[in-house]
């Protein structure tokens, strides 16, 4: 894997609410979204991120709400929320 594509690979964290995208290649480690997330899903990865920070990564993908607030408060953008549509009765 070259160094670029391993900067600007996505990981994908499926939920029942929605999905967890993260571009590791992008967190710094400021751990915002950690503070900021109102079900306490995100922890720090065992992963050093590419500043050799700590990075984060959901770890408790079954209390994501999908509300968007990490995605939000990341200011390096590393963080995508896709929630998952409601079924049409
Ligand atoms: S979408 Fe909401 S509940 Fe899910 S990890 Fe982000 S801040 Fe937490
Ligand atoms: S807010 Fe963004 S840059 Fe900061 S720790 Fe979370 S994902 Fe990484």
């Amino acid at each position: 894997m070259s160094s670029k594509e391993s900067r600007f690979r996505l990981l994908k964290h499926e939920g029942v609410k929605g999905t967890f995208i993260i571009c590791p290649g992008l967190c710094k480690g400021c751990g915002l979204c950690l503070e900021r997330c109102p079900h306490d899903v995100i922890d720090w990865s065992e992963e050093l991120g590419i500043y050799g920070t700590p990075r984060a990564a959901p770890a408790r993908m079954d209390d994501c709400i999908a509300c968007g607030i990490c995605q939000l408060v990341c200011p390096d953008s590393a963080i995508l929320i896709q929630k998952k549509q409601k079924k049409k009765a």
